[in-house]
């Protein structure tokens, strides 16, 4: 195969992403940036380099206005982000991130790379897969396929590559922000979702926050400070928060020590936190948010009018499920022990991959169908019992859980004799309120020629939704047979071709603008240069970062406060820290 034709699987994920493709038959991981799991971070350096990955993450410690991360919780939203004085879309900021992935690939492909199928959440709506398609647009990638990340783990588990396999698998993804269940059928090579559900508010993050927010609780009882009004320190303690949660998954104890974590109190003394924290304790804190994901198996299991030993094979995916209160919720509601043969975090972009390679063409053999997350129909009105006018129903025309692609089509009719428009508008969701759900665009239908003899007419709404979850809706007048309507794009905040170019020249910009670093003494200027390249150092060890990223703090505190002695004694601090890196 021609070395341009490849297709690269991406799982872009809440907390990592990972890059993986096909070669020699067989989905294998890339680095990215020297790492296999690519944190989903993205900075400006000091000296206007744009960073991404480690050097990302340990520079939010320090400068998180200059550094962005979790940003797939902002996809599909109009928020922008600030980072480093410049506003971003949260498109541009996973831009940043896949392009760096695409440039990972070209390296190591050696050819052009501009095919991409990536991954998201079952629970994705389709202004959240619209704005993946528009991000990997953005980083010169055109996006064959999205796929649900749970359909990927099961691909990549090699379900469904085997035509006489028939298998009920029930996969349960918890990474750093989002969590969702799948139960996907496999029967001659057809991988089938039967239901899927999700909170794409709930991951591992939620778990550092309710670590961090204990101890900032305990230190504000102690000082009468909010470490959460402090951003660096806030920082500093969610990452020790998450350090501690990931030793509590194999230790029964853990120590969170965080030296410096303010400069001074009132009296202008330095406050530290150390603080042992039991699993138990821990898995106390975060007891109601696993017990939501269950509630969450649960209802898939009957949406897919399932018992739980009906599932013939529990998939764990993504790096929160490495929790053991994770395993053993998931053995007590399944009666089965779950497969983890393959990596958690690497499972969805093997999967990926999979379904890369199957498009491209190569030799792997599979079909994927996939399900849409939500229902999805038009806002109506009846003239109910005594001529009462009954307004804002939902009526879906696309059930959640069906089958994708789908067409459905349904006939409605004008409720006032004469009238002559119709507002449609387009909601995804479950609620019998149409205005309690999502509106995903609405639009009026003019000119409309009422003949029939009660003075009505009618239209027939048809909703066309693709494999990528984009709803295309066409609104046909009945009696004539005239389209009356254009199509509609339901995904809300398409970008044009124009604004595609132009989040493309400011990605571009961003790679070559400098920036004067703020007003230090040319020796301490120096020396926090020095810092930023350690950090940058994929290879440094968590807790070295730390202190490193603590004493850079304390240096810009001191400085700002003009205090000559306490720059000086942070510097040489900083200066040991760096001599036990550089040995
Ligand atoms: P993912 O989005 O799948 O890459 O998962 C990332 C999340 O998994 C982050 O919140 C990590 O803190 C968390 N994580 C990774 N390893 C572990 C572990 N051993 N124990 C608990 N959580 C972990």
């Amino acid at each position: 195969m021609n070395q341009s034709d490849k297709i690269i699987g991406i799982d872009l994920g809440t907390t990592n992403s990972v890059l993986a493709v096909i070669q020699d038959g067989l989905p294998v991981l890339l680095p990215v940036n020297g790492e296999r799991l690519l944190p989903s971070v993205v900075g400006i350096a000091p000296s206007g380099e744009v960073v991404v990955g480690t050097p990302a993450r340990n520079q939010w410690v320090v400068a998180p206005e200059r550094t962005v991360r979790s940003i797939k919780r902002k996809m599909g939203k109009a928020e922008t982000v600030g980072m480093a004085g410049q506003t971003y879309t949260p498109q541009e900021i996973s831009a940043f991130i896949l392009k760096d992935m695409r440039e990972a690939a070209q390296a190591v492909l050696g050819g052009d790379v501009r095919r991409a199928v990536i991954t998201v959440p079952a629970y994705f709506n389709e202004t959240q897969r619209q704005a993946t398609l528009e991000a990997g647009e953005i980083a010169g990638l055109m996006v064959e396929r999205i796929i649900n990340e749970p359909t990927a783990s099961a691909l990549a588990y090699g379900y469904g590559l085997a035509g006489d396999q028939h298998l009920k698998v029930l996969v349960y993804d918890l990474g750093g922000g989002t969590f969702d269940v799948s139960i996907i059928e496999l029967h001659s090579g057809v991988v089938d979702v039967l239901a899927t559900a999700g909170d794409n508010l709930l991951g591992g993050d939620d778990f550092d926050e309710r670590l961090a927010a204990m101890l900032a609780d305990e230190f504000a009882e102690e000082h009468d400070i909010d470490l959460r009004q402090h951003h660096q320190a806030w920082a500093r303690l969610l990452r020790a928060a998450e350090e501690a949660k990931i030793e509590l998954s194999s230790a029964p104890f853990a120590e969170i020590k965080l030296e410096y974590i303010l400069t001074r109190d009132r009296k202008g003394y330095p406050l530290h936190i150390q603080r042992e924290v039991e699993r138990s304790e821990f898995e106390e804190l975060i007891a109601d948010l696993l017990g939501r994901t269950i509630t969450l198996v649960r209802k898939a299991l009957e949406d897919a009018k399932l018992r739980p030993n009906d599932i013939e094979r529990v998939l764990l995916v993504g790096g929160s499920t490495r929790i053991p209160a994770v395993w053993e919720l998931i053995v007590a509601q399944m009666g089965q022990e779950p497969h983890i043969e393959i990596d958690p975090d690497a499972a969805v972009a093997l999967g990926a991959a999979v379904q890369a390679g199957i498009i491209a063409g190569e030799e792997i053999d599979a079909i994927l169908v996939d399900v849409t997350p939500y229902s999805l129909g038009i806002e109506t009105a009846q003239v109910g019992y005594g001529g009462r006018l009954y307004a804002d129903l939902f009526t879906p025309l696309v059930r959640r859980n069906t089958t994708v692609p789908v067409q459905k089509s349904q006939m409605f009719t004008t409720i006032v004799p004469g009238q002559e428009q119709i507002r449609i508008n387009v909601y995804q969701g479950e609620n019998p309120t149409a205005s309690q759900n999502v509106l995903l665009g609405d639009f009026m239908i003019e000119g409309l020629k009422p003949n029939r003899a009660d003075g009505l007419s009618e239209v027939t709404v048809n909703f066309q939704l693709d494999v990528n979850g984009i709803l295309d809706v066409t609104v046909v007048e009945r009696q004539s047979g005239k389209r009356v309507s254009e199509q509609l794009k339901a995904s809300r905040q398409r970008l044009s071709p124009d604004d595609i170019a132009r989040s493309q020249a400011k990605l571009a910009a961003a790679y070559t603008e400098m920036e004067a670093d703020e007003t230090f003494d040319p020796g301490v200027a120096a020396l926090l240069d020095r810092a930023r390249k350690t950090l940058e150092q994929p290879d440094l060890s968590a807790g070295l970062a730390d202190d490193i990223a603590g004493a850079v703090a304390n240096i810009r505190h001191a400085v700002a406060e003009e205090d000559d002695a306490q720059v000086e004694a942070y510097c040489d601090e900083l200066i040991d820290l760096l001599m036990e890196v550089e040995g």
